[in-house]
């Protein structure tokens, strides 16, 4: 018997590796560093007036107190005009439960449905939960390589090629984190077709990054080009991103009702509802005055052309312009093998990112962290001065490499 006190199944997961840079970035501020931080993960703007008096407005209406575990039945309400509207979906409010953040949804959704030994097929590059939380649930992740060539993107040929017997999900993420990849009606259809043929294997779709889009294609989901997928999909989605409202944590999952109402078991068990006062918020944000959503999208793609452009001007690394999402994924193999000014060999993207971080104070994540190397994330959830002012340190310490 282990003489530790922590079960397996959490010494087999490790925290995420982008709160791991964060921390790395603020202590080298601490130390007195100026750091440009380039690791952020969530928008730079604040929450939208009207929906931070929601949330006031509610706290003095007295909604303070416990909700139904599965979320007020006026958030599931509007959560289902929104999926009618927006992804031409019809849920009713008991096939949705709302969640704290869409992290909480994918994580409940895989401990009520894998079983030790399941194989939960992640394409990668991924966002770095995905593998962790499968672990957490004693299943197996099996990360599926999406080239570059492919523009990040999980081909019909490599999925069939993955599915097993044991295959219980397909996590797909479009936008994708970390890459921006955005899957075309075409790409949707091949993948959908290879799922015709595996019934048993069911699909989360993590559209958390839907309104952050850059290539003015139309917002088709899977759903919508394959309904006989519907009863064993599962669509993850929340306010966090869309909205600026990471910290409010609301999420919430929509899809046959024997996995919402496992879900919602679980979660009665563990979190009860989410926070009352949050769920206020998320109503005002999905009912309400829907500017800031093209206002803020309008300022990501300006930020998107200026990073895309300015990478790409410096010799050795490249950068695909990405359709949706607020990262860019960073082609960094023409850095690998040189030497910096201290005479430290540049072997993989991780010394690549330590090099930037120490030499030009700008802090990204390894290509590493999200299984496909030799790259590295960098967030343009940051004013465009502050971009302008890490990519001109990034094209100066290249340029020092011998
Ligand atoms: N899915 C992806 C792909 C993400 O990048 C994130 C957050 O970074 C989430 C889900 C979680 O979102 P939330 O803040 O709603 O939990």
């Amino acid at each position: 018997m282990s003489s530790s006190r922590i079960a397996a199944r959490v010494q087999r997961i490790k925290p995420s590796p982008s709160s791991a840079a964060a921390d790395r970035a603020a202590e080298l501020r601490r130390q007195g560093k100026t750091i440009i931080n380039l690791v952020v993960g969530e928008p730079d703007f604040d929450t939208p007036e009207h929906i931070r008096r929601a949330a006031y407005e509610a706290m003095e209406r007295g909604e303070t107190r416990y909700t139904q575990t599965a979320g007020t039945l006026a958030l599931r309400t509007a959560i289902a005009s929104k999926l009618q509207r927006e992804n031409r979906l019809a849920y009713d409010a008991r096939q949705i439960i709302v969640t704290c953040g869409a992290k909480h949804a994918i994580f409940n959704a895989l401990a009520v449905t894998v079983e030790a030994g399941d194989e939960v097929l992640i394409p990668a590059p991924y966002w770095v939960s995905y593998p962790d939380m499968t672990l957490a649930c004693d299943g197996i992740p099996v990360a599926l390589a999406c080239s570059e060539s492919d523009g990040f993107k999980l081909t019909a040929a490599t999925l069939e090629a993955a599915i097993t017997s044991r295959s219980r999900w397909l996590i797909l993420n479009s936008p994708n984190n970390p890459t921006g990849a955005t899957y075309s009606t075409a790409e949707l259809r091949a993948l959908a077709d290879v799922l015709l043929r595996h019934p048993s294997v069911m699909v989360l779709m993590d559209d958390i990054y839907e309104h952050i889009r850059f290539d003015d294609a139309d917002n088709v989901h899977l759903l919508n080009i394959e309904p006989k997928l519907r009863s064993r999909t599962l669509v993850v989605n929340g306010v966090s991103k869309t909205y600026a409202m990471t910290g409010w944590r609301i999420g919430y999952a929509a899809g046959p009702l024997d996995i919402i109402e496992a879900m919602d078991t679980l979660q009665s068990q563990s979190t009860s509802n989410a926070s009352s006062v949050s769920q206020a918020a998320a109503l005002a944000a999905l009912t309400g005055d829907q500017t800031f959503v093209t206002d803020s999208g309008r300022v990501y793609r300006e930020r998107r052309e200026y990073a895309v452009k300015a990478l790409n001007a410096i010799p050795g690394i490249s950068c695909l312009a990405p359709d949706g999402s607020f990262c860019l994924y960073v082609n960094c193999s023409g850095l690998i093998g040189r030497t910096t000014p201290r005479g430290r060999v540049l072997n993989e993207d991780t010394e690549v990112v330590l090099y930037l971080l120490e030499d030009a104070g700008v802090a990204v994540v390894s290509g590493s962290a999200y299984g496909l190397s030799p790259y590295f994330r960098m967030s343009i959830a940051a004013n465009i001065e502050i971009i302008a002012e890490g990519c001109r340190k990034i094209a100066e310490v290249v340029a020092a490499l011998a």
